[in-house]
């Protein structure tokens, strides 16, 4: 199993891309401004896409990437989330104000896109690639997921805050190779990671030092403007967990 960053930033301009991962070549985890670099025939493969929550910055390219391919495919797009973010989707996005309401055209009977109702804890199996709903700990109904190849595990902690459910199942996957952690704000808008549902590079050591186990560890969802302040009190304040920037294109292997 393979999964590509297709963006990884809390904003957009120049390389930016909001966040999105490619998961081989058929499912995306969030769908950030990053799937716009894919091309159509790679757009058109997409059969699932996990969403952590119904930000804009995490589901932006759904409505775009449906309409683009929906005339290159014979089955739906399948849009994985709890219950409460795909009523948002639903009431706030494809409600024929924002877009179109892809889960009806070009009939319900065989719609372009269809919606699969996730609860946290619960495993999706998608040909012996496992994703399961981790809790998160934001401003808006949100997960993270666990996805486990079979033979090494991936983390993503989603938008969160401090989130002990989180190392709760961190410590608990006894395969677990990589974590990728959002780290939103730097230390001086500690205020507004807070008031947010982020973390800023303070409150990541200390959410990191329930981590019981090794994994290598990633940092996502930096604010433009502040990458180089954020990441060099990360490197003061979470030296021991030697945690590195995601930057786009970077892939991990499970
Ligand atoms: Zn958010
Ligand atoms: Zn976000």
């Amino acid at each position: 199993m393979r999964i590509k960053v297709l963006g990884c930033s809390g904003g957009i301009g120049g390389d930016l891309r909001t966040t999105s991962m490619l998961v081989d070549e058929d499912i995306l985890i969030d769908a950030g401004t990053g799937v716009g670099d894919l091309s159509i025939e790679q757009l058109a493969k997409i059969d699932h896409i996990f969403v952590t929550h119904a930000h804009l910055d995490h589901v932006t390219s759904i409505p775009f990437m449906v309409d683009t391919v929906c005339w290159m495919r014979d089955k739906p797009v399948t849009i994985h989330s709890t219950a409460a973010t795909l009523q948002v989707l639903k009431d706030h996005l494809f409600n024929w104000k924002i877009w179109p309401d892809f889960s009806q055209i070009p009939d319900s009977d065989k719609p372009f896109m269809v919606y699969s109702e996730l609860t946290v804890g619960n495993t999706v199996d998608l040909g012996g690639r496992k994703f399961t709903a981790v809790p998160a700990n934001h401003v808006v109904p949100a997960v993270g997921y666990l996805v486990d190849s079979g033979k090494s595990s991936f983390l993503f902690s989603g938008d969160t805050t401090v989130n002990d459910e989180l190392w709760a199942v961190a410590n608990a996957t006894a395969n677990l190779k990589y974590l990728v952690i959002e780290t939103a704000f730097s230390n001086k808008e500690k205020s507004i990671a807070i008031a947010s549902k982020h973390l800023c590079p303070s409150m990541l050591a200390s959410e990191l030092s329930k981590l019981k186990r090794s994994a290598e560890i990633f940092v996502t969802h930096l604010k433009p403007g502040e990458v180089q302040l954020t990441m060099s009190e990360i490197e003061k304040e979470a030296a021991k967990w030697k945690p590195r920037m995601l930057e786009n294109g970077y892939e991990f292997q499970l």
